[in-house]
């Protein structure tokens, strides 16, 4: 009795590590400030990135080998650093060339794995909030702080394939 008490302790222990190690790709405060550490600088198109990775990951199961990333969107910053949100989040890399950037108007992104699409769109009043955004450094990374914690269907409009 006493053993399979010991046993369950230890599974339980595991599994909390377990647990723990791959929580790191996750909406948490310290996944941000690894995002920030990647990417240089703290800004809203990079925490969009993680968010729509976030939620791909969610949607589809996170594989950094199977999943493509196409974007469209200004191919400069600071729309571009998109990019690196949807790359740490979501293991798709330039280095891999499983993601792609591309010119476009707006902001979108849409993953693909096996047969299964997600496209997600940045509604158009947070594209007129963040132009509208004064251009100094505190209030791009107070938008940022604000767009990690919003409800992701309020930030893109959603829309979910499965081509089988
Ligand atoms: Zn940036």
């Amino acid at each position: 009795m006493k053993n399979s008490i010991f046993i369950m302790v230890l599974a339980f222990l595991f599994l909390g590590m377990s647990v723990r190690s791959e929580g790191r790709i996750e909406q948490s405060k310290e996944f941000l400030q690894r995002a920030v550490e990647f990417h240089g600088h703290l800004g809203p198109n990079l925490d969009l990135g993680l968010r729509a990775g976030l939620y791909a990951n969610q949607v589809l199961g996170r594989d950094p080998m199977k999943t493509e990333a196409f974007i469209q969107t200004k191919t400069t910053p600071p729309e571009s650093c998109f990019a690196d949100g949807v790359q740490l989040s979501t293991g798709c890399t330039f280095g891999k060339r499983n993601i792609a950037l591309q010119q476009g108007e707006g902001l979108l992104v849409a993953f693909k794995k096996n047969s299964q699409e997600l496209a997600l769109k940045l509604k158009k009043e947070k594209i007129e909030e963040m132009n509208s955004l004064p251009s100094d450094e505190k209030a791009w990374e107070d938008l940022a702080e604000d767009l990690y914690q919003r409800k992701i269907e309020k930030i893109f409009q959603i829309d979910k394939k499965n081509k089988e």
